[in-house]
């Protein structure tokens, strides 16, 4: 009884706040680049209720605004507005200084990047990371994390080595050892459990296991991305079982190849010199993708960049070749149709204070993949928001969440204009560069 009471307490308390006044914030005058992929046109004004685009000059319904209602309104003549990006391929949680996440969340999001996906890391770190975001303790990207699941060869030693301190590697429900005798229900039951939307395919894994990890990850509601090659099953395997986003394009290359090995390592050693990124086996492949719907989670950056990562400490002597030899096969990838997102797998700058990497991959996708600069943002607003499944934005319509970049400068014109940002909106609300 006392407890109902207290109950009813609580609700009264809730009701009896005053609600918030409404809050509009409108911009005029500037050029609109809204995701569709067409060209950029002027607007007089775009009317943001509560964080929320309600009116884009004659579309929409541009309301009377109540008595109370704060009406901001900005001047963006001379300006650009385009969705903001989303990076689909981050690690958040790996750092030895546990806020530098936070930093990098922040910094994030003046630099741009309004949501992003998290492929991998330690899912108590990023769920702490999540309620500071969505509570407002924190200011960065949307965030949506994964869990790992892979086979035993995967967690002796290498980077899912950290990613569950206090559990024996593999036995975290967010970086789980599967075999063919695993209870996948119950594993996937446990993954979901931790918050996590995305079910991450890693490696070690044979195409019956494979299959049936990403069939128990659909039936349970989760999505599912997927190393493109997760040895020995090959990227084929994991467009028939229905797997949501393939990553890393240099690994699309063992669809040509006849036995794949079942060595992980073998990641490293792709055939790219020998096997053509339209070899008929990759073109069938792309099709295939573009007719289920896969997104290709290209990453161009981390291989033009991991020379730089850490000099001298790994062998980076394969990945000239295979940045050369993905980018084309993003190229034809995008031909036939396929969904191509930005993902860096290494977004955040050495010096915080720096740009996120994603608008380096976007450049990528334009300098050596044959995008456009308008096919270049399509890939990192519409079809990035898709592949996160967060269908509330990507897009500057009526209706979508007003998260957005007011550039200085055209990014048709040169897609390194992504990089001159004025400010950026999420939900309508501003944080800005410096
Ligand atoms: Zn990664």
């Amino acid at each position: 009884m006392i407890k109902l009471l207290r109950c009813i307490a609580f609700w009264f308390v809730v009701a009896a706040s005053p609600l918030q006044a409404a809050d509009y914030l409108e911009l005029t005058d500037f050029q609109l680049i809204d995701g569709s992929g067409g060209p950029a046109r002027p607007v007089k004004s775009l009317l943001i209720r509560d964080g929320v685009i309600v009116a884009i000059d004659e579309s929409g319904t541009r309301p009377t605004p109540e008595a109370d209602a704060r009406w901001t309104r900005i001047g963006l003549a001379g300006a650009w507005v385009i969705p903001g990006l989303v990076d689909t391929h981050v690690h958040l949680s790996r750092f030895p200084d546990p806020r530098r996440g936070d930093r990098i969340l922040s910094s994030a999001l003046r630099g741009g990047v309004t949501s992003v996906r998290d492929l991998a890391g330690d899912v108590r770190a990023l769920g702490e990371m999540e309620r500071a975001l969505v509570t407002g303790e924190l200011s960065g990207p949307t965030l949506v994390y994964s869990a790992l699941f892979g086979g035993p060869a995967i967690f002796r030693g290498g980077p899912t080595a950290d990613m569950a301190p206090g559990h024996a590697p593999g036995e975290a429900p967010w970086a789980r050892r599967i075999d063919a005798k695993t209870d996948l229900r119950q594993a996937v039951a446990e993954a979901r459990g931790t918050g996590a939307r995305i079910i991450k395919v890693y490696g070690d894994l044979t195409p019956p296991l494979a299959t049936a990890l990403i069939r128990e990850a659909r039936q349970q509601g989760l999505m599912t991305a997927a190393h493109a090659t997760v040895f020995p099953a090959a990227p084929g395997d994991l467009v028939d079982a229905g797997v949501g986003s393939l990553s890393h394009a240099p690994y699309l290359v063992w669809e040509a190849v006849d036995s794949v090995p079942a060595d992980y390592g073998q990641r490293i050693r792709g055939p790219w010199g020998a096997i053509a990124p339209d070899h008929p086996r990759l073109l069938a492949l792309y099709r295939r993708m573009a007719e289920r719907g896969v997104f290709l989670d290209a990453t161009l950056y981390v291989y033009k960049a991991m020379k730089d990562y850490a000099p001298g400490q790994m062998d980076t002597s394969w990945t000239e070749a295979a940045f050369a030899w993905g980018a084309a096969a993003v190229r034809h990838a995008r031909a036939a149709g396929v969904r191509v997102t930005t993902g860096t797998d290494w977004f955040e700058p050495r010096d915080e204070g720096d740009l996120p990497h994603t608008h380096e991959e976007l450049a990528l996708l334009v300098e050596h993949a044959g995008f456009t600069p308008a096919q270049a943002l399509v890939a990192a607003t519409r079809n990035g928001a898709a592949a996160l499944a967060l269908d509330d934005r990507g897009m500057l319509t009526v209706g979508k969440l007003a998260d957005l970049i007011v550039l200085e400068a055209d990014p048709l014109a040169d897609i390194h204009n992504t990089r001159q940002i004025r400010f950026t909106l999420k939900r309508g609300v501003m944080t800005k560069l410096r």
